[in-house]
């Protein structure tokens, strides 16, 4: 397996491999870009077919952390974690201390927080062993409530109000009786799913664990559809919340919604996919734009500002999405190719 000349490759300052065979630990750290500030980026738990996947998966999503970090104002540049295995079967204490050590070893160029597979106490474990973390002990919540660290009530804040802007953009209404299909009702999609319910959207939901399912149907009143079935529902909104990649060459064609938005990352399977959806007339939400919310609420915690700017701050997702949509329209470009310009006029300047 290499890495200088995979695919995703793409000039990462420093990828990084870890083994623990104590605690079974096996884990990587991509450190993208830090021209605007050290590397902050999630840490991903998840059951990789082999060891090439978790690699593909920490070259694409650390450089996804550079551009969103560029694209939210934020000084820091992009990293990532993953750790290979199944959260649920195979994640442990002492390995989420191993982690810790590992990211230590990083010198602070990277700091870790959650991802999928990864809670608050996952990350308060991690820093026993190292002062790099954030998503653990905030002072405050974007909305005034009970914080405890997790960034995913306002990465789904953010997807929420940007998912409202892209409608109004693309569909000129608000969300009540729109139809929103929402795939992955994890720690983000769930809470996006209550928002959009809390406005009168009518739910489509997926999930791989039944009882997540379950929930939201009587939670939220939402209409249980299968894993692959999600791809197929006539909705207005598709709403990625699980894993990247949703929208590939076989899905496409499926997907009937005429705005995607949500909070997952990579969604796209290759970026010519922007172009095809823009063909196609549906408005594509630039992932790591609209689902910033979380790692803006990290930066807030550490530079302690205050809940209220917190809160403006993911606001500013939805002003970020109108600039990109009209830059957008006025040069028939993709929206994520707009994006991706505008956050390399941030990040590449500085260097
Ligand atoms: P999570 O693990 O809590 O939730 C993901 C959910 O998706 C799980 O319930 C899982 O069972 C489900 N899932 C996996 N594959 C699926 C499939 N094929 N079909 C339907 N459901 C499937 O993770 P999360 O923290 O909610 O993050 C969700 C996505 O958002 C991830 O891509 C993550 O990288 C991204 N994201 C999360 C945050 C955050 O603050 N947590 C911030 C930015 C981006």
């Amino acid at each position: 397996m290499s890495v200088f000349d995979h695919n995703e490759f793409d000039n990462h300052e420093q990828v990084s491999f870890f083994s623990d065979p104590k605690t079974g630990l096996n884990a990587i750290i991509a450190v993208h870009n830090t021209n605007l500030g050290p590397s902050l980026g999630g840490c991903r738990m998840w059951p990789y077919q082999d060891s090439a996947e978790a690699l593909n998966d920490v070259l694409r999503l650390s450089k996804g952390m550079t551009y969103k970090a560029a694209m939210a104002q934020l000084k820091l540049g992009g990293g990532k974690a993953v750790i290979l295995g199944d959260p649920r079967k195979h994640k442990t204490d002492d390995m989420m201390k191993a982690m810790g050590r590992f990211v230590e070893q990083m010198g602070g160029r990277y700091i870790t927080a959650e991802d999928s597979g990864i809670a608050v106490s996952d990350i308060r474990l991690m820093s026993e062993n190292t002062e790099h973390v954030g998503g653990v002990d905030a002072k405050y919540r974007y909305d005034g409530g009970k914080a405890d660290g997790n960034p995913a009530p306002s990465t789904a804040y953010g997807v929420f109000m940007g998912l409202k802007a892209s409608v109004d953009y693309a569909l000129k209404t608000d969300l009540k009786g729109l139809k929103v299909a929402v795939q992955g009702l994890g720690h983000v999609g769930y809470r996006l799913a209550k928002h959009l319910h809390a406005e009168g959207a009518e739910l489509f939901v997926s999930d791989i664990y039944a009882d997540n399912v379950e929930r939201a149907v009587a939670e939220l009143g939402a209409t249980a559809v299968s894993p692959d079935g999600i791809f197929d529902v006539d909705a207005d909104v598709y709403a990625p919340c699980a894993m990247g990649a949703s929208v590939n060459q076989n899905t496409i064609e499926r997907l009937k919604a005429k705005v995607i938005a949500g909070a997952a990352n990579n969604q796209l399977a290759n970026e010519h996919l922007g172009q095809v959806l823009r063909d196609k007339g549906i408005l594509y939400a630039p992932d790591y734009v609209i689902n910033a919310g979380g790692v803006i609420d990290i930066y807030h915690q550490r530079i302690l500002s205050s809940a209220q700017a917190l809160r403006s701050h993911i606001e500013g997702i939805a002003d970020t999405l109108n600039e990109i949509y009209q830059r957008a329209d006025e040069s028939s470009m993709p929206t994520n190719l707009i994006s991706n310009r505008i956050a390399e006029e941030r990040f590449k300047q500085i260097s």
